[in-house]
């Protein structure tokens, strides 16, 4: 099956001049949907889609009557305050609503006038979470993250027996997931100090990020039907950017046996912007675990995922501590890495989350888990970049972080290139650290 179409041609100009020239994340071949209003305003939410340094605001567009046929649909889908309409029908009326929009953003579209009086400023925009997201699901799809951390938490056994067979999740809170422009207080919790006799409930003293890719379901399934491998792919609408913040003391303490509860669920930001499953075709790429590792079991396995199931997204995590933000110092970076590390893809994630029966809902939230890539430097949260602690991060102006400080934003960055693809990226997911509410609060 042919992926890629005449929305992904390089050689696609536009007549809006900033999405031209290769630099900006979102050239005529991105084309992704977010839920945005002009800073500031009372103006109702609705959906957006970015071109270059522009949004076009649907809810103006389709009452200028630019769209027609296959994507009328979609596109009054898209003037909505939540974009889950939209996700729910599927990627047949995503893509008719992607091309519509590729051919009326192109340099010589007739309906350049009439669009142009629907494009707002990126930089007079505020966004909102672009989807109800009725369940957020985590997975930990990094092997190497599984590893490194295993080894603090475990030394005996790192990685456990059930890891190379079983895509491993748990279920998290879709509640306190914000968009980016997110700040949070740090959380308090039970930590149990090594020596002690009992746990004090404390502020997080080790607060951490997690470099994830988040998935949003499109097209639903029915409870009691399992999505196979074959139709994995069409229930996805597109990813974000994800910081799953994680207080890793509070953690440490309550993981065992259910897994991670407070310790993650007091705030995780997304990226605005749902760069589309169609979006990425280009950045598909071939999946495979190591020769030697078990192969997935047949319900995981398919010729389309192992040809094409792994996505080529580069990804960075970047920090800027209150001082440098004092002395005007750009954001310096934690990590880098790509999602192509990925031990079971996005596919995967989906069509084992379903084999039991469980319905997944348009607007769902999957996390990849953290993506820490093979080396250290790739490795995508603190307690692996400081091994736990032990050897501090060294930043510009010669501060150092072991975990997060009070004033601390981290920005999450990521994008796409390959010869014969036009460049596309995320933009980006901003978050910020604020002081614990006083604990005399608590009652
Ligand atoms: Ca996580």
């Amino acid at each position: 099956m042919p992926i890629t179409n005449e929305t992904h041609d390089p050689k696609l100009r536009s007549w809006v001049e900033s999405a031209n020239g290769g630099s900006t994340d979102f050239p005529i071949q991105n084309l992704p949907f977010a839920v945005f209003r002009r800073q500031g305003s009372n103006q109702a939410w609705r959906g957006g889609v970015a071109i270059g340094a522009h949004i076009v605001d649907m809810a103006a567009a389709v009452a200028a009557g630019v769209f027609e046929g296959a994507a009328l649909a979609p596109a009054h889908a898209a003037t909505e305050s939540t974009l889950n309409h939209l996700m729910r029908l599927g990627q047949p009326a995503s893509a008719a609503l992607r091309l519509a929009l590729s051919r009326v953003l192109r340099t010589g579209a007739a309906q350049q006038a009439a669009l142009q009086a629907c494009l707002v400023p990126q930089a007079e925009a505020e966004y909102a979470v672009p989807a109800h997201i009725g369940d957020y699901t985590d997975f930990y799809t990094s092997i190497h993250h599984a590893t490194n951390i295993g080894k603090q938490f475990r030394p005996d056994s790192p990685l456990l027996p059930n890891y190379q067979w079983v895509p491993i999740g748990y279920h998290g809170r879709s509640s306190s997931i914000g968009v980016s422009g997110q700040a949070f207080h740090r959380p308090h919790g039970q930590v149990m100090a090594p020596s002690a006799a009992a746990p004090t409930l404390q502020p997080c003293a080790r607060l951490d990020i997690e470099l994830e890719m988040g998935v949003f379901i499109g097209a639903p399934n029915a409870l009691g039907e399992p999505v196979g491998m074959t139709q994995a792919p069409d229930h996805i609408f597109g990813l974000v950017l994800f910081n799953d913040w994680s207080a890793r003391d509070i953690q440490g303490w309550e993981y065992q046996p259910l897994g991670p509860f407070l310790s993650k669920n007091f705030a995780s930001t997304i990226s605005p912007w749902i760069v589309t499953w169609e979006a990425l075709a280009p950045f598909r790429t071939a999946f495979a675990h190591p020769a030697g590792d078990p192969q997935p079991l047949p319900y995981l396995n398919h010729p389309d995922n192992a040809a094409e199931g792994a996505l080529n997204i580069e990804l960075q995590a970047l920090i800027q501590t209150p001082a440098m933000r004092q002395a005007g110092t750009a954001p310096a970076r934690l990590c880098q890495t790509n999602y192509r590390h990925a031990y079971w893809t996005a596919a995967q994630m989906v069509a084992h989350h379903t084999v039991g029966g469980c319905n997944l809902q348009a607007g769902d939230l999957l996390g990849t888990g953290t993506l820490s890539g093979p080396t250290l430097d790739s490795a995508c949260a603190l307690i692996e970049l400081t091994e736990g602690g032990k050897r501090p991060v060294q930043l510009p102006g010669g501060e150092q972080r072991t975990w997060l400080q009070d004033g601390d934003t981290v920005v999450l960055r990521g994008w796409c290139e390959k010869a014969g693809a036009a460049r596309i990226g995320f933009g980006e997911c901003v978050g910020t650290v604020l002081p614990a509410k006083s604990a005399l609060h608590i009652d």
